[in-house]
């Protein structure tokens, strides 16, 4: 399947399950996530329509920000935080969605060019493992990110344990909009429940989500990292 294919077949099952569900397809964006991708593949799916894209690691998302400067791409930093790559993370991505910790927060609002889109990862799956802040810390982060004029807090981000059984997807997609909700009453203007990728879209749709984070059924298999 070509490029332009994958792409029509996953903008179709947004709209699919948007129509299920009873929600407007605009409501949903989707973010194409191109970490291992060349820039000459981002290029195409630039060319393909698609605006905005999710790159992990911080050296490579660089080398291919600069080959494809010309474009207008809206950049989203959606891999792990290290704190001595705050600076150039906030100075060269339009959103990050991985703000896990109080120490990241000035860091950021002091690198960032213009505003900074900002998503707080959560970890609701509670696994030691994974990076995400508890959801008893979203409070003293979220209120963090709030006095800082240029960074502007949209909302929440989660990667859940993968799991094929669409019942346990939505259990944690549901679980990260009832902390968005909540959040809401304090912050009422976030509007960005940041979850779904590949392989569980429908049921990050179904909770809620308004940013989806797609690559391998955009852009094929990976052939390295994750
Ligand atoms: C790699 C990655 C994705 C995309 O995963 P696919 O299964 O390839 O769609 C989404 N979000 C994050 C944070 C990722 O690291």
């Amino acid at each position: 399947m070509t490029l332009d294919h994958r792409i029509a077949n996953v903008k179709q099952r947004i709209v699919d399950c948007c129509d299920q569900v009873g929600r407007n397809p605009h409501s949903v964006s989707l973010l194409a996530v191109s970490k291992t991708r060349d820039a000459q593949t981002i290029q195409h799916a630039y060319d393909a329509g698609l605006r905005q894209f999710g790159e992990n690691y911080l050296q490579e998302a660089l080398a291919k920000q600069e080959d494809l400067a010309e474009l207008n791409i809206e950049w989203h930093f959606i891999g792990p935080i290290q704190s001595n790559k705050t600076r150039d993370i906030g100075a060269n991505f339009d959103w990050v969605h991985t703000v896990d910790r109080l120490k990241l927060v000035q860091r950021l609002a002091v690198a960032a060019t213009g505003v900074l889109n900002v998503c707080i990862q959560v970890n609701i799956s509670e696994e030691a493992s994974k990076s995400g802040c508890l959801p008893s810390e979203i409070d003293a982060i979220a209120t963090a990110i709030s006095l800082e004029p240029k960074l502007k807090l949209r909302g929440l981000m989660a990667i859940p344990a993968a799991t094929e059984n669409v019942e346990q997807q939505r259990q944690a997609f549901a679980k990260l909009q009832a902390l968005f909700i909540e959040l809401k009453t304090t912050h009422p203007h976030i509007d960005t429940l940041s979850m779904g990728m590949s392989g569980d879209l429908e049921a990050a749709i179904a909770e809620g989500a308004t940013i989806v984070r797609v690559g391998t059924d955009i852009f094929g298999p990976r052939q390295y990292r994750n």
